[in-house]
């Protein structure tokens, strides 16, 4: 009799999400219809978000469902969570609440991240000022991906004690391109994590040994999703223990600039392409063109737009580039061996001016490389061109069946594109 409960719940929940779909309301006003309807609580919302966004194909693999639940209803595995163990569901909605892509991130949430006054925004989401940053220690300055400005940053900040652990992303043994989560404790750790994988690198699960073991203040890396994962956790609406200790116990979230991610299967194809082997690729970077380092010393600049094909479809429905939500959104772009950094808030400002201010991290105005900019505002505005609300997006099925699946392109010149110039209501392919 409570299953049928449940199960009526859950299909009312549904009707209204269909009727929201339908109707021609502007897609930014949206969240906060469906905030309200979600709220309303009293149904089994892991069902719901199985249906709509994990079985859907639509999923990020950001963790927030995982992290936020305080039922352990959730296992992840191969970057998806898995609703593991429905029956213990405690009704709370926080899944669906948490989900960036069932529910992106509402107008109101900058009120809520704080940006830091005066903020402007030119495209690339409220900011205070940018700066290109660089880590000075020669150690650091080796291992990062650009400038190691974000290694050198939680570094300092754990040494001087204004975090105590860092959610970071490692290498996998014996498979340097591809990541799994990371909590570091010391600087040695950070080090250990530095560099980029652009394969999708579930840090966030961090968060739950962080909280098993008492670990905070923390600092979160992530990619964009990952970061309005954790601000969709931390200003949740519903007055709850666990959105509580994200918004008390994360102290800084950076941000990394984010085109897209690849897939694992991405490596083994790029080594082939340029007649390697995945184990033999020591780094990676990504500038106009995908940068190979191999062990043996050798620089194969290999083409990105070839390799873009194995871009990880689940991008499609993330369209923030710049981590706009992010307290720090941190990128490659402009001066070379240097970190474009952008200050959103003023726990960002406090973070990287104390880094500055003990000589952990230099910097050089924005002007020493105005291409920077200019690249962060064009990429920013691409990753949402022509992009409905997810919800209004083809499901991962209906994009094999159209046989589409690159990100970048389905909504530019792709059958995103075709169907909007049909008249399809809002470049919706399905
Ligand atoms: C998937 C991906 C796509 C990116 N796309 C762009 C882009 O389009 N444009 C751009 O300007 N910059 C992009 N970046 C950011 C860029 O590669 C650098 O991470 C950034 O410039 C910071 O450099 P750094 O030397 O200061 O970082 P470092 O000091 O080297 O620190 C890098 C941090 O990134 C974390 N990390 C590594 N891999 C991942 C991962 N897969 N997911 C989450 N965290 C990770 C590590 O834990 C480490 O803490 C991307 C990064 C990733 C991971």
């Amino acid at each position: 009799m409570a299953a049928m409960t449940r199960d009526a719940a859950v299909e009312r929940v549904r009707t209204r999400y269909r009727d929201l779909l339908g109707s021609a309301t502007d897609a930014n006003e949206w969240p906060h219809a469906w905030r309200a309807e979600i709220n309303r609580g009293g149904f089994r919302a892991v069902d719901f978000l199985a249906d709509e966004i994990i079985d859907a194909g639509k999923c990020v693999g950001c963790g927030a469902c995982v992290n936020v639940c305080p039922a352990d209803v959730f296992d992840y595995d191969d970057q998806h969570p898995i609703a593991a163990r429905t029956d213990a569901c405690v009704l709370c909605v926080l899944c669906a609440e948490a989900c960036p892509i069932l529910r992106p991130p509402d107008k109101d949430l900058g009120d809520l991240v704080r940006y830091r006054e005066p903020a402007t925004d030119e495209g690339f989401g409220p900011y205070s000022y940018g700066i290109y940053a660089r880590a000075t220690g020669p150690e650091i300055k080796a291992r990062g991906q650009d400038g190691g400005a974000v290694s050198a940053l939680l570094v300092h900040a754990l040494d001087t004690g204004t975090i105590k652990g860092a959610i970071l992303g490692e290498t996998l043994p014996g498979q340097r391109q591809l990541g799994r989560q990371r909590l570091a404790t010391s600087a040695a750790e950070v080090l250990e994590c530095s560099g980029s994988r652009y394969t999708y690198s579930p840090n966030t699960l961090a968060f739950r040994e962080a909280m098993r073991n008492g670990v905070t203040p923390l600092a979160l890396v992530g990619v964009p999703c990952q970061i309005d994962g954790l601000r969709l956790q931390q200003n949740s609406s519903i007055p709850h223990a666990m959105a509580r200790w994200y918004r008390s116990n994360v102290a800084l979230s950076i941000g990394l600039f984010c085109s897209e991610s690849f897939t694992n299967e991405s490596i083994q194809r790029l080594a082939a392409s340029i007649e390697t082997t995945p184990d033999q690729i020591k780094k990676m970077n990504i500038k106009g063109k995908v940068v190979v380092e191999l062990d043996d010393g050798r620089v194969i600049n290999a083409s990105l737009k070839k390799y873009r094909q194995w871009a990880r479809p689940a991008c499609l429905y993330c369209i923030d580039y710049s981590a706009e939500h992010a307290d720090i959104g941190m990128g490659g772009i402009g001066l070379d061996g240097w970190t474009f950094t952008l200050v959103r808030t003023e726990a960002g400002h406090r973070f990287l001016q104390a880094a500055i201010a003990a000589g952990a991290i230099e910097t050089q105005p924005l002007d020493a490389d105005p291409k920077g900019e200019m690249l962060l505002r064009k990429l920013s505005l691409e990753k949402k061109a022509g992009r409905p609300h997810p919800a209004k997006m083809p499901t991962l099925a209906e994009r094999q069946a159209l046989g589409h699946l690159d990100p970048k392109t389905f909504y530019t010149t792709g059958p995103g594109a075709a169907a909007k110039a049909n008249g399809g209501a809002s470049g919706d392919a399905s």
